[in-house]
């Protein structure tokens, strides 16, 4: 997928105050690192999205 390489050149900004964001930022510095047992691409870029999301429908503004 070619959104892929634009995905982990502009990563997801977590903010560093939210419990939400820093798990969801965690989880996908394992995912999108092909050398971790976790590594899964498609999973990585939902979670980058969600990580985007979450600063306007998660808890905090
Ligand atoms: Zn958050």
């Amino acid at each position: 997928m070619a959104s892929l390489d634009r995905l982990f050149q502009s990563p997801p900004v977590p903010d560093p105050a939210c419990d939400v964001c820093r798990a969801n930022y965690n989880e996908w510095l394992e995912l999108k690192n092909p050398r971790h047992p976790k590594f899964d691409p498609a999973r990585a870029a939902d979670v980058a999205i969600e990580i985007r999301r979450h600063p306007k429908f998660g808890t905090h503004k």
